[in-house]
């Protein structure tokens, strides 16, 4: 970014007036360039014109009082779409094949939070999910599109739906360990399918995966062999036709390629294993190919099971054999990744692999907008045009000439609202701060100046006093330095504010879990270093300090509780509900009696509570008819 550009960048991101103003001024883009996927002709120079979140003009005069966004030497494109990502997983730690076992909802959620960012800094401002645990997908949807976290826009799929012991079932546990069905998508049989399709659809799906043949990143035994039956594809794909929701069909092996074509899929993922009948067929329905064919190379091999391992190898020499059968074939071919396999963020080094085996840089560009908006079925994006969706991305240089430019993104906009991109800064390891005044809480005196040394993330010295050589000095100027101030009592994953009511019986843990990251970030903005929450459901304040310290989202310190632990019908029961919804137990911290009681602490401390809440007596936000009753006996 040129000087100008980058501070006027700065200045939009900063001030709260010109999100306030957004809706009612215009903001005109301009650059060097704009590519017009549509023709395939580079426009030069380009200016477009965005009001209230959408295109709504592209070229002619700057309306009056617009505000000007000159972004210099570079190429507008539309919103890049990824059409193939698993957001709420990463393949690439090591500890992914016991996400079954041990993630949760909420953790999947808050991990989606992280990749969500990276991913929408990365250019891509929609991105189809193919498959993610407890609905946390459509958490993450609802975050965002929410304004509570910052992502692309979301399509998510629920669970992927497959057989019993197929690639989308969790294999390599015990009997009874991680049995699933219909509701996280492992079903047998069409009506078990059908099941399984409308069950993610009343959740939030808004597209199905199918898990048409075997898999490479699961235990069965073969690669390519058909799992789903033909009336099994048959029955999904009618019932997913039905809620207008395209179907997706990971398929590697030629069999059941062909049976999800011919049951009528929008898409085959993967297509390792294409032969001319199988690309003869999607040619003539019009199914659409979304290869997947970076991974290989980025994939840890090292931290594959070696079964897994073996099948990768086997697989991958195919894929680009396919990959060049199907650009020679004409079938229509779209943009995913499998981002989740490697690094999320990595999505766009996905279009040299594909030029370097014969597609065009247009046509592999055009199959992450104009096409894949056309994969989804919507006609809102995927193009920069007047009425759609202000969702722009600028790459230095032309990638036309260097399809690479795509992977360093020097500007997102989605909805009209620039996207920071600047790479965070590595926290240098020494740090002097100096500000006018400093408090020493514990002498009562403001000690003037204030000169923390800082090393290693601790205080090293208070004064002046060891100095290390490379250390980095902030001077804070005409401030008064305190400690971090803490809260000892917050709720961070929940928030009294419209709706509050009825969301213990709405809300998933992955909603829960959002939610807290969101209300954490403006918490130790607020400088709340620490904070103890004090009661919240499904541990998602057990997951939420846990993500905070991995670095997926920023946050406070925490110190969390778990379930708040009182009588049943009592202030930290869930009351209000008619008999059996949301009826709590010890696990919940919903106990009578000592022994109840001690099952309750019990369990918080198992599951990771740090400090124990319990409700002695009534309260004010809870339907308990008295408020300072005594509830808890004293016994
Ligand atoms: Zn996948
Ligand atoms: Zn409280």
């Amino acid at each position: 970014m040129t000087p100008p550009a980058g501070s006027l960048l700065l200045a939009l991101l900063l001030s709260p007036a010109a999100l306030a103003a957004q809706d009612s001024l215009a903001t005109v883009v301009r650059a060097a360039r704009m590519l017009d996927v549509s023709t395939g002709r580079m426009t030069s120079p380009a200016s477009v014109s965005v009001r209230a979140g959408r295109i709504e003009a592209v070229g002619g005069a700057v309306p009056a009082g617009s505000r000007v966004l000159d972004l210099g030497d570079v190429t507008l494109l539309p919103g890049l779409i990824d059409l193939h990502t698993h957001l709420t997983s990463d393949l690439s730690t090591p500890d992914w094949v016991a996400e079954p076992v041990r993630g949760t909802p909420a953790s999947w959620a808050l991990r989606g939070a992280m990749n969500a960012r990276i991913t929408l800094r990365a250019g891509f401002t929609t991105v189809r999910d193919v498959g993610a645990g407890g609905f946390s997908d459509v958490a993450l949807m609802r975050a965002i599109d929410g304004g509570l976290i910052p992502g692309p826009r979301v399509v998510p799929s629920g669970h992927a739906i497959g057989i019993t012991g197929g690639h989308c079932d969790a294999t390599g546990w015990a009997p009874g360990i991680a049995e699933q069905g219909p509701e996280t998508g492992v079903a047998d049989g069409p009506e078990s399918v059908i099941r399984a399709v409308r069950y993610q659809v009343k959740h939030g799906a808004k597209a199905i995966k199918l898990c048409a043949t075997a898999g490479v990143l699961s235990f069965e035994g073969s690669v390519g062999a058909q799992q789903m039956a033909d009336e099994e594809i048959r029955a999904a794909v009618r019932e997913a036709q039905r809620h207008d929701l395209p179907v997706a069909a990971h398929a590697h092996g030629p069999e059941g390629t062909l049976a999800a074509v011919r049951a009528g899929v929008a898409s085959i993922e993967h297509g390792s294993v294409l032969t001319p009948p199988v690309l003869a067929a999607m040619k003539q329905r019009g199914t659409w190919l979304v290869p997947t064919l970076y991974l290989r190379q980025a994939i840890r091999r090292d931290l594959l099971p070696p079964p897994i391992r073996a099948k990768m190898d086997e697989v991958t020499p195919l894929m680009d054999r396919s990959f060049r059968l199907a650009l020679r074939s004409g079938v229509k071919i779209a943009f995913g990744t499998d981002a989740s396999v490697f690094p999320h963020g990595q999505n766009a080094r996905e279009f040299a692999v594909r030029v370097k085996l014969g597609q065009t840089p247009l046509e592999a560009i055009r199959g992450a907008t104009l096409y894949a908006a056309q994969v989804l079925g919507v006609e809102d994006r995927g193009v920069i045009a007047r009425g759609k969706l202000a969702d722009l991305v600028a790459v230095r240089g032309n990638p036309l000439r260097d399809i690479g430019s795509l992977e360093r993104v020097a500007f997102v906009m989605k909805g009209g609202e620039v996207v920071d991109v600047t790479p965070p800064l590595p926290a240098p390891m020494a740090v002097v701060v100096r500000a006018a005044r400093m408090v020493d809480v514990e002498r009562g005196a403001v000690v003037s100046p204030g000169v923390v040394v800082v090393d290693s993330g601790r205080i090293r010295s208070v004064g002046g006093a060891g100095i290390p050589a490379d250390a980095k000095t902030i001077d804070l100027g005409d401030l008064t330095l305190l400690p971090g101030l803490i809260d000892a009592h917050t709720h961070l994953t929940a928030d009294y504010n419209r709706g509050w009511e009825l969301r213990p019986a709405q809300e998933t843990p992955g909603d829960r879990a959002l939610r807290g990251a969101r209300n954490a970030g403006i918490t130790l903005r607020a400088g709340f270093t620490t904070v103890r929450d004090l009661g919240a459901s499904d541990f998602a304040d057990i997951a939420l300090i846990r993500a905070i310290a991995d670095g997926w989202v920023p946050g406070p310190r925490m110190i969390p509780s778990g379930h708040a632990i009182g009588i049943t019908g009592g202030h930290c029961d869930e009351t209000g509900w008619a008999p059996g919804v949301l009826q709590r137990g010890p696990e919940q911290g919903i106990a009578d009696g000592p022994d109840g009681v001690m099952a309750a602490v019990r369990n918080q401390a198992k599951y990771g509570a740090k400090v124990i809440k319990i409700c002695a007596t009534a309260g004010v936000l809870s339907h308990d008819a008295t408020v300072g009753a005594q509830q808890l006996s004293d016994a």
